[in-house]
């Protein structure tokens, strides 16, 4: 929960609370078990919550307005931003919950899991809902979901090529071709126009055009036994 983000855990009739092992389980999150709100019953979990989502690992009998996780994340979202409370109701490990609890339940959430193995560890399930919250309150805020920041060289090496690059690369990579034996100038075929198709559908970038420009004046120099000295190129 708290990796996600969110810190409200309510906990109906524990059966082993304060403890131990969820504190150590916790590895650093226990301001969220401290916090966590202990009640008897489900009803009384539910107190003030505008909307509740309870998920199941099964297809029940009866017939219920039911989310994908990802839906899930988005509705929760919507309405916590509307200043609703929303619950996320979850089972017990080896029982689940009850009908009757998933009745109090506006919308049942499933975790498309292989039907002939669905049901997850609990914490493995609250940790995909959890996920799909977070997910939705980035988006939400126009917040970043990938967190990586280039550095200013990585950003220049990152920089595609432009066209007039591109060209004298193949002009480079023709000649050194030729060079080498492997075009023979009187009977190119398709050679360079199917290259074209390969590098331009690669996306190369500046830092890989030098690369690339290395590796074809190395090989023109090793085809005329020129001598290289080690440690030239830098890349
Ligand atoms: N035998 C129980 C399994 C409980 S798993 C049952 O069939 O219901 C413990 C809890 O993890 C479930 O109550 C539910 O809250 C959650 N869970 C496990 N698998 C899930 C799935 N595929 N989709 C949604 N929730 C799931």
């Amino acid at each position: 929960m708290k990796n996600m983000g969110l810190s409200r855990l309510v906990l109906v009739d524990p059966l082993d609370f304060p403890s131990g092992d969820a504190v150590a389980r916790a590895s650093g999150a226990t301001d969220v078990l401290e916090a966590a709100q202990v009640v008897g019953t489900l009803e009384e979990a539910l107190v003030g919550c505008s909307l509740v989502l309870g998920t199941s690992a099964r297809d029940r009998r009866i017939p219920w307005p039911l989310l994908d996780p990802r839906e899930c994340g988005v509705a929760a979202c919507e309405q916590s931003m509307q200043g609703g409370e929303v619950a996320l109701v979850f089972g017990r490990e080896y029982a689940g919950l009850t009908n009757e609890e998933l009745q109090r339940c506006q919308f049942h959430v499933h975790i498309p899991s292989d039907p002939e193995f669905s049901s997850l560890n609990l914490a493995a399930a609250v940790q995909v809902l959890a996920y799909e919250v977070r997910m939705a309150w980035l988006a939400a805020q126009n917040k970043p979901t990938k967190t990586a920041k280039l550095e200013t060289t990585a950003i220049l090496n990152a920089q595609p090529v432009t066209a007039d690059e591109l060209e004298s690369f193949y002009a480079h990579l023709e000649q050194a071709l030729v060079e080498i034996g492997f075009l023979d100038p009187a009977k190119p075929r398709h050679l360079m126009s199917r290259l074209r198709r390969l590098y331009g559908r690669s996306g190369i970038s500046k830092l890989e055009m030098n690369i690339l420009r290395g590796i074809l004046t190395e090989t023109v120099k090793a085809a005329r036994g020129e001598h290289h000295k080690q440690g030239e190129t830098d890349v």
